[in-house]
């Protein structure tokens, strides 16, 4: 039975970094990843990590199914943006793990700015065989696990994540600057 993983973290912390150099480091042993990322955040089939390395990728959406997959020459299964997947999906690529011994990689942030723990990241909390971190810091100098936006003209859609619209900041800091203390 192969793994499901869900590696976490704040905005701006390396994830999709990290996610292709998996890639990377598969495709250079002569295996095959398959790499998926979500179609509502504004990218064209392409998965493109801040330090500016991209790769073309396969997109998922709501209503996408990860059980059509062929996926007999397919060694490791790359989602990113996971954080969007639905309940649904997550059990299937639980069972596309379990089942078709595909080990299945997930990526994506935690909670929204509004520190809403997004589906996807919720049931992969849930249902992941191994929870990974990647840490970057807020500008205190702890580590960041919050988004605070930073636009106020951004809308209040969860799915809005363009990276011009938030900073990654510590606890603290997120509620000194989102709520004031009773
Ligand atoms: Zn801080």
């Amino acid at each position: 039975m192969a793994k499901l993983i869900f590696t976490y973290g704040a905005m701006d912390a390396g994830k999709t970094t990290s996610m292709l150099q998996v890639a990377h480091n598969y495709e250079s042993k002569g295996l095959t990843p398959r790499v998926f990322t979500y179609k509502g955040c504004d990218k064209a089939g392409e998965c493109v990590c801040r330090l500016g390395v991209s790769r073309k990728s396969d997109l998922f959406y709501k209503e996408y199914s990860f059980l059509s997959l062929d996926l007999s020459s397919t060694a490791v299964l790359l989602v990113d943006e996971a954080q969007f997947l639905t309940n649904s999906q997550v059990l299937e690529l639980g069972d596309i793990a379990s089942c078709r011994n595909v080990p299945v990689m997930c990526y994506g942030l935690r909670t929204s700015w509004q520190a809403h723990v997004f589906e996807g990241a919720n049931a992969l909390l849930g249902l992941a065989d191994e929870l990974r971190e990647i840490r970057t810091i807020c500008s205190c100098g702890k580590k960041a696990i919050m988004a605070h936006r930073t636009c106020s003209t951004a809308t209040d859609c969860d799915e809005d994540i363009g990276q011009d619209k938030y900073i990654s900041v510590c606890r603290g800091c997120w509620f000194k600057l989102n709520r004031s203390c009773p």
